[in-house]
């Protein structure tokens, strides 16, 4: 099984469909049994290129979530769930000729709705702020608890208000135009053949250049 393949694969359906594609379909895009596809996702899930469920179905293959965590992102067309604020606004630079998106939330403190046209040209207008709680070191201790709380609030007493209630400590905040300087080019070569994961080092200069600094890796 070539897994590059099989990533694509997985990529390319998320993409199109906005859904997870299912083994079989997989399969049958590859050339190949349920039995190798069944293996080459564990494998793509042990090089952190998707994360799996319990039964080894597809929750996530970063930026596209198959399981809701807070947001909607609307296309033309299809119709996706925003894995977070980060992965969210990172979907129209990883889309070309989507355009602008339509990237919707709710605030996690107030329930106020929100929402923003997101293209890849310009950062959306707005006084809300991004909340990250997971430091990017330990993003990877549970990926999807990590995800999940990466919201939306609007304005920074909303999100004083949701670390009381949660009793949770404050994570990293940052605007909207940081975080979509930060979404732009993380994710840029997912839907390429021969995309390479960043090492540690260069997530920290990727960083560093969209002005997030070393309290975003660390806290
Ligand atoms: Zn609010
Ligand atoms: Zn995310």
């Amino acid at each position: 099984m070539d897994t590059e393949e099989l990533r694509l694969a997985v990529y390319r359906a998320f993409a199109q469909t906005g859904r997870a594609p299912q083994v079989t379909e997989l399969a049958r895009r590859c050339g190949a049994d349920a039995g190798a596809v069944t293996a080459g996702l564990a494998e793509l899930a042990r090089a952190r290129h998707l994360v799996l469920d319990e039964q080894g179905q597809i929750v996530m293959a970063h930026p596209f979530s198959a399981v809701p965590l807070g947001f909607s992102v609307m296309g033309t067309g299809t119709l996706w769930w925003g894995g977070c604020a980060w992965d969210s606004f990172a979907l129209p630079h990883l889309l070309p000729g989507e355009g602008e998106v339509l990237v919707a939330t709710r605030c996690p403190a107030c329930r106020r709705p929100h929402a923003w046209n997101v293209g890849p040209d310009r950062p959306p207008e707005g006084g809300q702020v991004a909340h990250f709680l997971v430091p990017a070191a330990r993003m990877w201790d549970d990926v999807v608890h990590t995800c999940r709380h990466q919201r939306l609030f609007c304005a920074a007493d909303c999100v004083d208000r949701w670390l009381r209630g949660t009793g949770s400590a404050r994570g990293y905040v940052m605007d909207l135009a940081t975080l979509w300087a930060f979404a732009a080019h993380w994710y840029d070569g997912r839907l390429d053949r021969g995309y390479v994961r960043r090492e540690p080092d260069q997530a920290r200069e990727y960083l560093r250049s969209v002005g997030l600094t070393g309290a975003f890796w660390g806290l």
